[in-house]
């Protein structure tokens, strides 16, 4: 088999072999005795879902391991707390066709696919309606005649769900129909999947986003230094040679990232591995994630000092969304 057809088959086999069940990935981290094991949500609504790169960098034994907190569903997620709603950032209605958000002047969102690699269980889409929004090939065409028919569109960012999760031929059609609308000029992807399956950055997928007219930038999305370590340090060597901007998005976490130390390993160690550092999210209050909440006095101390800690070029911006604003909202150092 050629090199890089081996490429192809080993990031779908590592998709196809992650963890879904929370007793085996209890288990595979030595922790089926332990308390924790009573408080886990045996069949969620949203499922778990943990590719074998990332649950390779969890500390087994610890139950408190911020990749673990990322992806294990535990009884609190069951509580009902005021204030995180289903939709809280009214997505639903920045939905002009199926599978695209135009909610932000010059850019809109493309849903390319509608799963993850990985199931965050913060995520501010674990109730998005995704059956609506995982639309192939037919679906996109509406999404495309969209684009073409809005000139004041420059950008279009590739999202999800993961977008990643198109396989090398798919994106291939969908960047050339893109690079044919003549009003688009930059290509953005959002993505986790590079984090948690480094094998995704296939050499193929390298020439896609190098050799396409418009210009390509990758945001990745990872939260805690360790997550560098699954390989993704190692796939993104070739990518940094070229001139594609690497960036890095954040959700600041309670008992994951919410630390000033690992923020600054983070966005330090990330730059080593050629990303830099763009936004810091607090939380969508979203229903069922409100154990992850770090609350906005606390967020603005903690970023207060971590701006005290790095050069301004690393340094991530914190935002809020808000329902109806132009953009995110960035909340700025105040120094108090
Ligand atoms: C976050 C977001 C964007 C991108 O915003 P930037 O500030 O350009 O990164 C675009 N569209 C939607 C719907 C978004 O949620
Ligand atoms: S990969 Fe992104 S979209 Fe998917 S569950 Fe995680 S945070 Fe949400």
């Amino acid at each position: 088999m050629l090199a890089r057809e081996r490429s192809r088959e080993e990031w779908r086999d590592l998709l196809a072999g992650a963890v879904t069940d929370p007793l085996r990935l209890l288990a595979r981290l030595e922790l089926s005795a332990h308390p924790i094991s009573r408080r886990i949500v045996a069949a969620p609504a949203f499922p778990i879902r943990v590719p074998e790169p990332y649950l390779a960098c969890m500390t087994p034994g610890d139950p408190d391991d911020p990749l673990l907190r990322q992806v294990l569903a535990v009884a609190d997620e069951e509580r009902t707390v005021a204030g995180f709603a289903t939709d809280p950032l009214a997505e639903n209605g920045a939905n002009p066709v199926p599978g695209l958000l135009h909610k932000y002047r010059g850019r809109a969102l493309l849903i390319a696919a509608g799963g993850c690699a990985i199931h965050c269980r913060y995520c501010f889409r674990r109730h998005f309606p995704y059956a609506d929004n995982n639309p192939g090939r037919r679906g996109l065409e509406s999404a495309l005649d969209y684009l073409r028919s809005h000139a004041d569109i420059h950008e279009v960012i590739l999202s999800g769900g993961d977008p990643l999760l198109l396989d090398d031929d798919a994106l291939d059609w969908l960047l050339a129909r893109l690079a044919g609308i003549s009003h688009l000029r930059r290509l953005r992807i959002h993505s986790r999947l590079p984090v948690v399956i480094p094998q995704r950055l296939t050499p193929r997928l390298l020439d896609l986003l190098t050799g396409s007219r418009l210009r390509s930038v990758l945001v990745l999305h990872m939260n805690h230094p360790r997550e560098l370590q699954t390989g993704l340090r190692e796939v993104l060597e070739p990518l940094r040679r070229t001139d594609v901007p690497i960036l890095n998005q954040a959700v600041l976490l309670a008992g994951v990232n919410d630390c000033v130390d690992t923020l600054v390993t983070l966005c330090e160690q990330g730059f080593d591995a050629g990303i830099l550092p763009y936004y810091l999210h607090l939380l969508d209050r979203v229903a069922g994630t409100a154990h992850f909440e770090v609350e906005e006095e606390r967020a603005r101390k903690l970023y207060d000092a971590l701006a005290a800690e790095l050069p301004g070029y690393l340094l991530p911006r914190l935002v809020r969304e808000r329902p109806g604003d132009p953009g995110k909202l960035p909340l700025a150092p105040r120094f108090q």
